[in-house]
């Protein structure tokens, strides 16, 4: 699995086993899951662009 919660379940891996294990993770896709491709990362990158539009046209708001 390559998305959030793999990431977070490969880090606490690694720090259970004090740095000592290699930690894999299979997966099919881009790497990254929801939050990177069409998630969190995306929808900031749309609010952002789509703010400096808008408050422009409505300084009131
Ligand atoms: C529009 C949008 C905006 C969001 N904004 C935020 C935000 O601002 N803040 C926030 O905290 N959360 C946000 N989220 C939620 C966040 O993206 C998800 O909670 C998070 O991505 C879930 O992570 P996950 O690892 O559980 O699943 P995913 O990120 O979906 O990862 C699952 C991974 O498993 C892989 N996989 C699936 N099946 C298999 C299989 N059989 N074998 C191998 N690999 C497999 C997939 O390819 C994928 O890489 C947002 C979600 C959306 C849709």
């Amino acid at each position: 699995m390559g998305g959030a919660a793999s990431f977070s379940a490969a880090i606490k891996a690694s720090e259970l086993s004090g740095g000592q294990m290699s930690i894999g993770m299979v997966g099919y896709g881009k790497i990254g899951g929801t939050c990177v491709n069409v998630g969190c990362v995306p929808s900031k990158y749309l609010l952002e662009a789509s703010h400096s539009v808008y408050y422009p046209q409505h300084p009131q708001d």
